[in-house]
């Protein structure tokens, strides 16, 4: 079976929440920004995917907190692990890279947000930076 090909699971630390991916995404895109510091403790790293192609094996644990005005963060209530980001009224869902089951097969490809990073790490692995969103223009 090829990496390529192969379905995308993952979860949080304590296994209280389990998912599966219908689909793959293209890469991993990494954020910068002070939320994602706080949250992850580190810069954030995400996959996306479209909401209705992620299903649950287990979500006892998920839960959710109001992080700005114009989104959600999800997260395990029981070990503490940071797992999603839920922007209001997106059809699309943020997976924490870190939470999928190994290995990936995939790669990253970009930074975003770099305007936010913080003051102890540089980014030195000549991927394309942007300083607000991720997405190219
Ligand atoms: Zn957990
Ligand atoms: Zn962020």
């Amino acid at each position: 079976m090829s990496g390529q090909g192969r379905a995308l699971s993952g979860g949080c630390l304590c296994g209280g929440v389990r998912f599966l991916l219908a689909e793959r995404p293209d890469g991993v895109v990494t954020c910068h920004c002070g939320q994602c510091r706080r949250f992850h403790g580190h810069i954030g790293a995400y996959i996306t995917v479209p909401r209705d192609t992620v299903t649950f094996d287990a979500d006892a644990t998920l839960s959710w907190y109001r992080s700005s005005d114009i989104a959600e963060r999800g997260f395990c209530g029981r070990c503490g692990s940071s797992l999603f980001w839920k922007g209001d009224g997106k059809s699309e869902i943020e997976i924490a890279a870190g939470s999928l089951d190994q290995p990936t097969g995939l790669t990253t490809l970009r930074h975003g947000y770099v305007a936010g990073k913080a003051d102890y790490y540089e980014i030195t692995d000549g991927l394309e930076q942007f300083p607000a969103s991720s997405e190219p223009e």
